[in-house]
């Protein structure tokens, strides 16, 4: 694999690898100049450029052999012979890289995986959102006190001052760093078989991670950052330059459709994303919210089927169903979680199509970030345990309580 734009193997191998190599320059460079949202502003932009360039000698943190592995899982899951559960932290933080921690959502994950096959017979395909979730789209520029908005740990940091809250280039070293290491716990602790996955949103860092075979005028980049990378709800814009990046990479590739996406709309993500009708290219990430999923989600379901290309339906029950609790967190009540999910399931099994999966913000640890549950967690119990660094996960039993439901579902 050569880095990309290319260096060694580009220029010692043969006379068409050059071609290639322009020509996918000239299109990953077309991408990137189009308007990107959510992108910070660096106050250095030559440092940011000096640390893009260190970023692109990096060594990949994933195999092309894993995320090709990954692509056939998927494509089993949208035929419907498979499920696919995607879960972790909303943001990872470098403070929380700990073995520790990785162990305890880890264990979540393979927890809910093992609920929802014993209980179905069913595969599940498993992908945790890990070693790398570091950046967050937010939907206000300025946080209630008036600072810069915390944009994930390679951006800026939590920390309420405005030194803090600058954009830092640097961040990106010390991210890649850490998803590398967290990697490599990861591979110690699942002996080999993980999938790690994050959202595809700050651009200067995703461009780095980019590498080509160059062999071949079919020649695709893959990301090393990632088996699995996503488009989040605030960057899907069709001329814009997540969509367009994401057309030229080889690796799986989610999206996030909010309410506001009409069935038309769908056909014409679907028709970028997956031009060639490659079932689980593209997982379409439905968060509606509990109250709009069963009209919203059928005819973009019907119009997406009748266009022929399978993609895998995965719901994200969590992101359609946030609010400020009367204390002031940002929370979720898990009886809406259950609801949108019984709702995602209701339209596909009106539709006949297969309800493919799952992607929910948990972690293994005692957190009380989310409301209800058996544990009947209240407003009052949030501030004994609230630890998320953007948005309230799931807590380890919450989370089994959930994977419980969804075994129902899938058996009813
Ligand atoms: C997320 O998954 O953390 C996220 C920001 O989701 P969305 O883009 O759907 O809001
Ligand atoms: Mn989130």
């Amino acid at each position: 694999m050569t880095p990309f734009p290319g260096r060694s193997a580009a220029s010692a191998g043969p006379a068409h690898a050059h071609s290639v190599d322009r020509l996918l320059t000239r299109r990953l460079d077309e991408a990137l100049a189009r308007p990107a949202a959510q992108q910070p502003c660096w106050p250095d932009p030559e440092r940011a450029s000096a640390v893009i360039e260190r970023l692109r000698h990096a060594e990949p943190i994933v195999a092309p052999d894993e995320t090709a592995r990954l692509s056939e899982q998927l494509a089993s899951v949208a035929r419907g012979e498979a499920f696919l559960l995607q879960g972790g932290d909303c943001a990872e933080t470098f403070v929380d890289n700990t073995e520790t921690h990785l162990r305890a959502n880890l264990r979540i994950l393979s927890q809910m995986a093992t609920v929802l096959t014993s209980a179905t017979g069913v595969p599940v395909v498993e992908i945790a959102r890990m070693a790398g979730q570091y950046a967050k789209p937010r939907s206000a520029v300025v946080d209630a006190s008036g600072l810069p908005v915390y944009r994930g740990d390679i951006i800026n940091s939590t920390e309420p001052t405005p030194t803090a809250r600058t954009p830092d280039p640097q961040r990106m070293l010390r991210a890649r760093a850490h998803a590398a290491d967290a990697m490599d716990m990861v591979r110690r602790i699942r002996a080999g078989a993980a999938h790690i996955s994050h959202e595809m949103l700050l651009l200067d860092y995703e461009r780095a991670g980019l590498w080509a075979d160059a062999c071949g005028p079919g020649t695709r980049l893959t990301s090393g950052l990632a088996h699995f990378l996503w488009i989040g709800e605030r960057t899907r814009q069709l001329d814009g330059a997540h969509v367009a990046v994401a057309e030229l990479i080889a690796n799986p590739i989610g999206l996030k459709l909010g309410p506001s996406v009409t069935p038309e709309l769908a056909v014409e993500y679907v028709e970028r994303l997956d031009p060639h009708c490659t079932p689980g290219r593209l997982t379409l990430v439905s968060r509606m919210g509990h109250h709009l999923v069963r009209d919203v989600l059928p005819p973009i379901v019907e119009k997406v089927t009748a266009s022929g290309h399978q993609v895998v339906w995965q719901c994200d029950p969590m992101h359609g169903n946030t609010r400020q609790s009367a204390n002031g967190f940002k929370t979720r009540h898990v009886d809406h979680v259950v609801d949108e999910l019984a709702g995602f399931f209701e339209v596909h099994r009106g539709l006949g199509t297969h309800p493919g999966g799952i992607h929910v913000e948990v972690t293994g640890e005692d957190v009380t970030e989310c409301l209800g549950g058996a544990s009947g967690t209240a407003e009052r119990d949030l501030p004994a345990r609230y630890r998320t660094a953007c948005d309230p996960r799931l807590n380890a039993d919450q989370s089994l309580e959930l994977a419980r439901f969804v075994a129902e579902l899938l058996t009813t």
